[in-house]
């Protein structure tokens, strides 16, 4: 039932007050977040959650397949609030292995709307489609493409005016390219982090992430 949301939020509300009297107060006075998250939809992936921070702490922004596309007016948004008002000093794009809207993407077949916003990791698939094609485990290959979307998104990201403009004024911002995990709740860095507009560019020309040094987790089915 829809209601038991609203009983839920009461007893959550209560809680936290129990615990921390000040929280909401607090919260409420201010928002000055370090951090500008890009991650995906997937309802497994909570945020704050994940890397243990409190709202407030963190400026999110989500959308399917963690995307940083460059004419998408909501992310342009973001992006722009988070770099030249909150002046966050990390952007973290973290993708997930097991990616329903990587999945949808790399099948080749057609879902609808989906099909045009997942357009750029179509266009990463068919441009490496010789190295994927030698992957010859379908969830493999989906996880490979998740790493090599989060590392396409770092470099949007790093190209982006706002940050390039943010990177000039000498602001102090980082981009970092993450990858987390459905399966054991971890976070795994791609090394793939960028600080300043030089290293933007050879994030360019760069094709694909690092090879990842850990174990890569089996991944669950689609969805
Ligand atoms: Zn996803």
């Amino acid at each position: 039932m829809i209601e038991e949301l609203f009983t839920r939020n009461i007893r959550w509300a209560a809680g936290r007050t129990r615990a921390d009297p000040e929280y909401f107060r607090r919260l409420a006075a201010q928002q000055s977040p370090e951090y500008l998250w890009v991650g995906c939809s997937d309802s497994r992936v909570p945020a704050n959650e994940i890397v243990g921070l409190d709202p407030g702490e963190l400026f999110v922004h989500r959308n399917v397949a963690n995307l940083a596309p460059p004419q998408d007016a909501n992310f342009l948004s973001v992006l722009q609030f988070a770099v030249e008002i909150l002046k966050v000093r990390h952007v973290i794009v973290c993708g997930h292995y097991g990616c329903g809207g990587v999945r949808a993407a790399l099948s080749g077949q057609r879902h609808g709307l989906i099909d045009h916003w997942l357009q750029p990791v179509a266009c990463l698939c068919r441009r490496d489609a010789a190295e994927l094609e030698a992957i010859t485990d379908f969830d493999a290959r989906v996880n490979e493409v998740c790493e090599r979307n989060v590392l396409a998104q770092v470099a949007a990201v790093a190209a982006n005016p706002f940050v390039q403009d943010a990177w000039r004024r000498g602001q102090t911002l980082a981009v970092h390219g993450w990858i987390y995990s459905v399966q054991d709740g971890l976070l795994r860095d791609l090394e793939t982090s960028v600080d300043g507009a030089a290293g933007a560019r050879r994030l360019d020309g760069r094709r694909r992430a690092p090879p990842p040094p850990r174990r890569r987790p089996r991944i669950e089915g689609p969805r």
